[in-house]
């Protein structure tokens, strides 16, 4: 009896509360919670939407950070195992700075976390009889006071058995640089924002539309995301998101990955034995990484320029580019030729026409930036990118014509 009378006497006082409240608050409050409101907003967790955010954080900013499937996942562009770290890059200076100056926030990172992030493995680079880059690289290696020696054909493979040159060719070799254990990084520095404020959740945003100031971007579910700015750092999506800025300009380009199984007991595709190499050709035409983590020689041949679409296109390797990479492998790796394929992987690069990063604001809205154009070498300077875009954002700096939309022209459409 006594327990029945209490909790009518609750329920009546509840009624009376309830009826001191406005109804329409109290509904509002249930099925629209108060939203929050963010500094920036920043679309996509890869290598260049992680970093900036990053730093985003560190300039005091409320930041959120949004990835359509997670950082480092499978279809992404920073979603491989391992990540040249290099600064011989010919006469461009400004990425051979920001290697070196990104290299000592990797290895920060690394330190804060405990984790092995940075291979010191040293980095080769092939260069053909001829080429200007061997010299222009030095130009600048030495100007920016980076260690690295120029070998000539018979020095290189007297001192890392693994490779053959040509006579004509020489190589570039940096004992400082190395691999960056690309995805473990990128999760590393996710988790770590995280536990220092940044909002972080998967959710796959719409297409901005409109022109103007943005305030808010809708994602799949319905929802909106209101924040002052906004940073679109979409990779190799960046063409979906923009089709119309982007549609031409950003190509989602195909790379088949393979890693060849080292010969039992052999100590000689482990650095220091072997280094991480490039192939220089170009932007680069070949490249590939000792067995680390035990996995086998990881490397990629780019023979062909074959279109990905990077939601549906599929992942498995195809004849063509095994036969590309058996053809190189014969040539300069001959003790490779008949190692077995013991992993494989499917990637894409976001290339830019001038195959230049693209920082830049969006130039139909006055707080939107995309950063983007990666372009097959962005991975390393992931914390320079981060740290650039932020002054951008921030109005400390207009974007370098370098990085500038309008710098990139379009690209021919791809041929499926
Ligand atoms: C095989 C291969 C080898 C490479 N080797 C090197 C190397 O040795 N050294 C080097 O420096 N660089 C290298 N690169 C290049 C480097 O990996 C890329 O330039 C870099 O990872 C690009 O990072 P990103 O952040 O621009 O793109 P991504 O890593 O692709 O990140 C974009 C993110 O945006 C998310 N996203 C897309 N659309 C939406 C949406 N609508 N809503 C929410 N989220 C969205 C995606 O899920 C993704 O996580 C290589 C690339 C490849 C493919």
């Amino acid at each position: 009896m006594s327990t029945m009378s209490t909790t009518r006497r609750t329920i009546t006082k509840l009624i009376a509360a309830a009826a001191l409240t406005p109804f329409s608050s109290l509904a509002k409050a249930a099925v629209n919670p108060p939203r929050k409101r963010f500094d920036v907003a920043v679309v996509g967790a890869g290598v260049f939407g992680a970093w900036t955010a990053q730093a985003l954080h560190s300039a005091g900013l409320r930041v959120t950070l949004l990835d359509a499937f997670g950082p480092g996942n499978s279809r992404s562009s920073s979603g491989g195992e391992s990540r040249i770290t290099r600064s011989a890059y010919g006469d461009r200076q400004i990425y051979a700075r920001w290697a070196a100056d990104s290299l000592l926030a990797w290895k920060g990172l690394a330190q804060r976390t405990g984790l092995a992030l940075f291979e010191n493995t040293g980095v080769l680079t092939f260069v053909p009889g001829g080429d200007p880059f061997a010299d222009e690289s030095s130009v600048v290696l030495k100007h920016l006071g980076i260690r690295y020696e120029i070998l000539s054909a018979t020095e290189t493979m007297r001192r890392f058995p693994a490779f053959r040159l040509n006579p004509t060719e020489t190589a570039i070799y940096e004992p400082d640089a190395g691999a960056l254990m690309a995805r473990r990084a990128l999760r590393a520095l996710v988790d770590e924002m995280v536990a220092g404020g940044v909002e972080y959740r998967i959710a796959a945003v719409r297409t901005p539309s409109g022109s103007g100031k943005l305030a808010e971007v809708q994602i799949l579910s319905g929802e909106t995301i209101a924040a002052d700015r906004f940073v679109f750092a979409c990779g190799p999506w960046l063409p979906k998101v923009f089709p119309a800025l982007l549609g031409t300009r950003i190509r989602a380009q195909r790379a088949e990955v393979f890693f060849l199984g080292v010969p039992p007991g052999s100590t000689s595709y482990l650095p220091p034995a072997m280094p991480t190499w490039i192939d220089h050709n170009g932007m680069g035409d070949a490249y590939g990484f000792p067995s680390l983590d035990n996995r086998g020689c990881k490397l990629a041949v780019d023979a062909f320029n074959n279109p990905i679409d990077p939601d549906t296109g599929d992942r498995t390797v195809t004849a063509p580019y095994i036969e590309a990479m058996r053809s190189f492998v014969r040539q300069r790796m001959p003790g490779l030729s008949d190692a077995p394929i013991v992993e494989t992987r499917v990637c894409q690069y976001e290339y830019a026409e001038n195959e230049n990063y693209l920082l830049d604001r969006h130039p139909d809205f006055t707080n939107v930036w995309i950063a983007g154009g990666g372009s097959g070498h962005g991975f390393k300077n992931g914390p320079m990118v981060g740290t650039y875009v932020t002054k951008l954002v921030t109005n400390q700096e207009l974007t370098d014509p370098l990085f500038s939309i309008s710098a990139t022209k379009q690209l021919a459409p791809a041929k499926m």
